[in-house]
């Protein structure tokens, strides 16, 4: 069945009637999944407005109450897993697993904010002579919210429950690739009680709905994840108008592994590329081995990722553009003179109506290649030797991007200090758990701001101080 999706404003359906319409071909057959409203800028205009007009008494009401509610959509999107799961994955392709875990994930931002929003507090300051200041953390009131298509429910969830619960209202415009689950979710918050307005969704295209959003005047602040490129583009409109961004771009990360680390779980953390078959903005896809256990690992990792059958243990690529990009970058590779140790097509004989790309690893990748140096966003593993620690500094820090970087080793002032000394906002040691709670966004190109963890809550709202004499 092709879903027919239209925009989601002030609390209901917006019927596209003889507008336009792009028909999203899905990961496994290339066939229509769904058909989606090309909306313009009257379409913002029109959830803007109702954003706008609902802002007042979503701020107004008590963080526990908004909370509350907050949490009530995280038990429904659980309630309701199984059908989020197969809309996504039909979209995007996702292995079924991995989408449950995403399902989870998301209803756990949803519990989060809700809860921790109760603990977003000023602080006040003694000026002397009876007077005081005092601060407080207000909304921004309309968020103009644009996402990708790699984690339509994740990047949608993240953003939206940290913005609602700091007492924003927000038009979200999703991936027009991937934009199922996001009206799915947005129907959901009404379904629980999030009054109409508080969050609308508007489909088309980023130059068309995207950029309207970027430039409306009332849009107060501007979340935007996804390429570099186009992070630029946002952030340089959001400029004109003087506008705070937070802006969630590409990443390049470095996965360091010294000879001494416990090398069972650095292999199966190299592994970690094929989560989303690669398109990840946190993938570990440089992989820097110490000289003296370079072969070994590689070997390990090689037959590890060759085990990795696209279709059963291997998402296909979500868009053809992606799957042109990654097979592209095959050519590139082979024209730079990285050696292919496993992979490096696309997947032929049954597969090949789905856009499969074959588990890959190149080595002897040098920083100079452009497979070191650019987001394939694929199950592509550029490997690079390093003999010091300095040296693998140095390596890690080759890069226009600083999203996450991973080291392994047993020794643990190695460890902080190698952590130290590479630019990423995220550095995972040893296989440390993330999640929701933990910060996360880039240093250098990967970004401005911070999403998940407690920080998040400070950029979407703004610093009131208030001076009072007695
Ligand atoms: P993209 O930049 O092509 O598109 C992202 C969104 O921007 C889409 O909704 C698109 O329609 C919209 N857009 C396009 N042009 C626009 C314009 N001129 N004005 C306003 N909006 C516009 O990115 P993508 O290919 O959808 O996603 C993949 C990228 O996202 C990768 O680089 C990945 O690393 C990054 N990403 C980052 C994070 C993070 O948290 N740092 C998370 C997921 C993905």
């Amino acid at each position: 069945m092709v879903r027919e999706l239209d925009h989601w404003i002030d609390g209901r359906s917006v019927p596209r009637g003889t507008q336009r319409a792009l028909a999203v071909e899905g990961p496994f057959e290339r066939s229509v999944v769904a058909r989606v409203a090309l909306g313009e800028a009257g379409h913002v205009e029109l959830a803007v407005r109702a954003a706008r007009a609902a802002a007042r008494g979503w701020a107004d009401r008590a963080p526990v109450d908004r909370g509350r509610l907050l949490g009530e959509v995280a038990r429904r999107l659980r309630e309701r897993a199984d059908e989020f799961v197969s809309v996504e994955v039909e979209e995007t392709g996702k292995l079924v697993a991995e989408m449950r875990g995403l399902l989870n994930v998301s209803a756990d931002y949803f519990e989060y904010y809700g809860g921790v929003v109760r603990a977003l507090f000023g602080e006040t300051i003694d000026l002397g002579a009876g007077d005081h200041a005092f601060t407080s953390r207000e909304p921004y009131g309309v968020v103009g919210m644009i996402t990708p298509w790699n984690g339509p429910l994740t990047q949608a969830s993240r953003g939206l429950a940290a913005a609602l619960a700091a007492g924003n209202t927000v038009v979200v415009k999703p991936s027009e690739l991937t934009s199922s689950t996001t009206l799915m979710l947005a129907r959901l918050c009404e379904e629980v009680g999030v009054p109409a307005g508080v969050v609308n969704v508007v489909l088309g295209t980023g130059p068309e709905v995207g950029a309207a959003l970027v430039d409306h005047p009332d849009v107060r602040l501007v979340a935007f994840t996804g390429s570099v490129g186009t992070g630029r583009t946002v952030a340089a409109g959001a400029a004109h108008r003087l506008v705070p961004t937070i802006l969630e771009l590409g990443g390049k990360s470095a996965n360091v592994v010294f000879a001494d680390a416990d090398l069972d779980r650095a292999v199966a953390g190299a592994l970690a590329i094929c989560t989303g078959a690669g398109q990840q903005c946190a993938a570990l896809s440089r992989l820097l081995l110490q000289d003296e256990i370079h072969d070994a690992v590689l070997a390990r990792v090689a037959e590890r990722m060759r085990a990795r059958t696209p279709g059963e243990r291997l998402a296909p690529m979500t868009t053809e553009a992606q799957f042109e990009k990654v097979v592209g970058y095959f050519d590139v590779a082979a024209r730079e003179g990285a050696r292919l140790v496993t992979g490096g097509h696309a997947v032929t004989g049954d597969l090949a109506a789905g856009r499969y790309v074959e588990p890959t690893v190149y080595a002897d990748v040098t920083p100079k290649m452009r497979i070191f140096q650019e987001e394939i966003f694929g199950p592509v593993l550029a490997v690079t030797r390093f003999a010091t620690e300095d040296e693998a500094v140095a390596l890690a820090n080759d890069s226009d991007y600083g999203l996450v970087a991973s080291v392994w080793t047993a020794d643990s002032a190695r460890a902080l200090r190698v952590a130290s000394r590479i630019d990423a906002g995220q550095v995972i040691v040893n296989g440390g758990r993330t999640g929701i709670e933990t910060p996360f966004g880039g240093y250098k190109s990967s970004g401005v701001g911070r999403e998940k963890g407690f920080e998040s809550l400070r950029w979407y709202t703004q610093l009131k101080t208030t001076v009072v004499s007695t």
